[in-house]
C-alpha cells in the first residue's frame, strides 16, 4: 500500500503508475489523480486548443477538403452500404427523421443552409463551421438522397 501525495488516500500499489527514478519505482500521485489532472489541464487549455484547431483547419482548408473528397470517392460504396444497413436496423429512427425531412422536401444545399443544419440544437455559431465540414455534410445529404431515390 502507498499513500497518494495528491488525494492523501492509501491505495493498493496497482493504483500507481510506474516511474523510473522514484525510490519505489512508482508515481507519487495515484492513477486516478493523474487522470483527473489530465482532464483539468485539457479543460483549462480548451480555448487555446480550439483556436489551434481552427487555425489548423483554416491553413489546411484545401488539403482537408481534398482528403475528404478523396476518402468519399474511394469509399462511396461502403458508405452507402453502411448507411443502408444502419437504416434497416434503425427503421423507427429513420422513419421519424424521414417525416421531418419530407416536411422540408425542397431543401437546397447552399452553404448557409448546411451551416444552419449543422448548428441546430448546438452552441456552435455558424461562423465556427469549417468549410470542410460543410462539404462533408453536403456529401452526407447527397448520399441520403441517393439512397432514398434508389428505394
Ligand atoms: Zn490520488
Amino acid at each position: 500500500m502507498k499513500i497518494c501525495c495528491k488525494c492523501k488516500t492509501e491505495k493498493n500499489l496497482h493504483s500507481f503508475g510506474k516511474k523510473a527514478g522514484e525510490a519505489d519505482g512508482l508515481q507519487r500521485r495515484c492513477k486516478e489523480c493523474r487522470i483527473n489532472e489530465g482532464k483539468e489541464r485539457r479543460h483549462k487549455h480548451r480555448e487555446k486548443l480550439n483556436s489551434y484547431d481552427r487555425d489548423y483547419r483554416e491553413k489546411n482548408r484545401l488539403r482537408i477538403k481534398l482528403t475528404l473528397s478523396q476518402y468519399y470517392t474511394k469509399h462511396i460504396n461502403i458508405l452507402v452500404e453502411q448507411a443502408t444497413n444502419w437504416r434497416k436496423q434503425n427503421l423507427d429512427r429513420y422513419n421519424e427523421s424521414a417525416r421531418i425531412r419530407s416536411r422540408r422536401h425542397t431543401i437546397n444545399l447552399t452553404d448557409s443552409h448546411i451551416k444552419r443544419l449543422l448548428t441546430q440544437r448546438t452552441h456552435i455559431t455558424t461562423s465556427e463551421i469549417p468549410q470542410a465540414l460543410i462539404e462533408l455534410k453536403r456529401i452526407e445529404i447527397s448520399i441520403n438522397r441517393l439512397i432514398e431515390e434508389t428505394e
